[in-house]
């Protein structure tokens, strides 16, 4: 299309020649130089320095978008130099073009004459401004075919921004709620357990064969009991035990639940009992038969593989029942229950289990450094906020290590067991406690332990402690780290309440809430 022309030096009186001549293009042939130009607005004495911002400059100044009122009024060339010079001729304000509802104003022929000399406004090509508008705002574009008025076009566009802010709103919410929902789905899972349990005679987990496979395996690899039979705290205790006592095990019959490698099968036929049997459902039985074997053991051992729930003992009743059935924080792995059945299935009038006295204990931990190693690392990874994993990590026990030095109260017993006595649903249970401080400091986690004990009968009692104070075992100490430490005094006591529970998804993993200050958490070992 052809520049259109404000012909002269000054406001010209004729018609201009309109024609595409080759003067007429050499006269407008720079565009650039004519856009150069300053441009007064339309509607008030700004000047601006293109067409294009004049343009701008009306619809953000004066709400009037004069592509609009080209497609509105479906100008032509002619037409949209008549609209320019109408309004400038007029001195037309916007408020009363705005008012204008059809071109009758600016159609006569006068109008063709440039009202201001060199008017860039005359020489725009206005299908650049389709162009422009198509390129920048597309998306006003499609506002501005739909309107029928620029109040209207206005209108639109405040409507499409409430649309979206309350669109905003709404997502806010909708993510707001789902948070809920998360932490109320992770509340139900951590304490569905919980109040399945609360009251002793409640649902007890049943430990179901085809589950047990995992649990099992694990005992099949030799690492495991490598590591057990190196752990000589646990080890040397069962065997002082046994060979310090030999009046309890002489002649007797003694069944060895889950004997692993057969040691403590061995131990009890070193100290004199007449027939020992030892079952085991992992694999690791074979080896133990190997084993029992090459010591010249078999006469007296006598190795069965199943589980003890399910196998058929080729006696009726047994003297004595020795296992090592301890998990973390004792009842981790839940196997105090096989054997327990196994008492009350195969134990004779009198007869004992062995260890008979357990316990589990608590005290206070002030190590900030181990604390923030674990949970304050989360605020800032590689300058990055990680901080909702905190909520994950705060909710699993901790196996791990103590240095006694971080201990900051006296000790409290949570729980006695007495294995001859104790049943299964008892191993489910709830304690309050009270930890007296002894060192003022920041309590930043609770660590338990527990204490086994070898004493029925026994003329030489046997014990050995998990606690942080004594030598390491492989069953170190538990954790539960507190979300917010406690600032803590010297004589000061801390008030707690302990609830321990199986998991009702996975039997041999606990779920344990502390309740310390009116705070509660909940924990779970796995
Ligand atoms: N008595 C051995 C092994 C202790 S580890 C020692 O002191 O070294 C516990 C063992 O008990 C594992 O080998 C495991 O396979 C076995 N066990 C656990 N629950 C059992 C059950 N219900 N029936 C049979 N064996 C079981």
């Amino acid at each position: 299309m052809a520049q259109h022309a404000g012909n002269g030096d000054s406001v010209v009186e004729e018609i201009p020649d309109l024609s595409e001549s080759d003067e007429d293009e050499n006269l407008w042939e720079d565009e650039d130089t004519s856009s150069e130009e300053k441009v007064c607005c339309l509607f008030c004495e700004q000047f601006c320095d293109s067409v294009k911002e004049t343009f701008f400059h009306c619809k953000s100044h004066h709400l009037i978008d004069i592509g609009s009122v080209i497609r509105k009024h479906n100008l032509d060339d002619y037409g949209y130099i008549k609209l320019i010079n109408f309004i400038r001729a007029t001195k037309c304000t916007a408020e009363k073009f705005l008012s204008i509802s059809s071109t009758d104003l600016w159609e006569k022929e006068e109008y063709m004459i440039p009202t201001l000399r060199d008017d860039p406004l005359l020489q725009f090509d206005i299908e650049e401004l389709w162009e422009a508008e198509l390129m920048d705002c597309h998306i006003s574009n499609q506002v501005n075919e739909g309107a029928s008025s620029d109040s209207m076009l206005l209108k639109q566009l405040q409507q499409a921004k409430d649309r979206a802010s309350k669109a905003e709103e709404e997502l806010q919410r909708a993510l707001n709620d789902l948070h809920k929902v998360k932490q109320f789905a992770q509340n139900l899972v951590m304490n569905a357990d919980v109040k399945l349990h609360t009251s002793t005679g409640g649902p007890i987990a049943e430990l179901r064969e085809d589950e047990d496979d995992v649990y099992f395996s694990s005992y099949g690899h030799y690492g495991i009991h490598e590591e057990m039979l190196k752990d000589k705290v646990r080890t040397e205790s069962y065997r002082d035990f046994m060979f310090l006592n030999p009046d309890v095990f002489k002649g007797k019959v003694v069944l060895d639940v889950g004997c692993g490698t057969g040691i403590l099968s061995m131990f009890a036929a070193k100290a004199g009992a007449k027939q020992v049997i030892g079952v085991d459902q992992s694999d690791v039985i074979y080896q133990a038969i190997d084993i029992v074997r090459s010591n010249h053991l078999d006469g007296i051992i006598t190795l069965l593989k199943g589980r003890i729930e399910d196998v058929d003992l080729p006696v009726e009743k047994v003297d004595i029942i020795i296992s090592e059935w301890m998990g973390y924080f004792l009842l981790f792995e839940s196997m105090l229950d096989s054997v327990l059945s196994a008492r009350d299935k195969y134990l004779a009038n009198g007869g004992s289990v062995y260890p008979d006295l357990c316990n589990i204990t608590l005290a206070a931990v002030c190590d900030k450094q181990k604390h923030d190693g674990r949970i304050a690392f989360w605020d800032d990874v590689y300058g990055f906020q990680m901080t909702c994993i905190k909520k994950a990590v705060i909710t699993e026990a901790v196996v791990e290590v103590l240095n006694p030095e971080s201990l900051i109260s006296d000790t409290c017993i949570i729980c006695n067991i007495n294995c001859n006595k104790i049943t299964i649903p008892e191993l489910e249970f709830s304690s309050d406690f009270c930890l007296k401080i002894t060192r003022g400091c920041l309590c930043t986690a609770i660590v338990g332990y527990f204490d086994i004990f070898f004493e029925k009968n026994c003329m030489s009692k046997v014990m050995f402690s998990t606690g942080p104070q004594n030598p390491r075992t492989h069953w170190k100490q538990t954790v539960f780290y507190l979300e917010h430490p406690i600032e803590v005094k010297q004589g000061e006591t801390l008030q707690g309440k302990i609830e321990v529970r199986k998991n009702r998804k996975d039997p041999r993993s606990l779920i344990i809430t502390l309740c310390l200050n009116n705070v509660k958490q909940t924990y779970i070992l796995q």
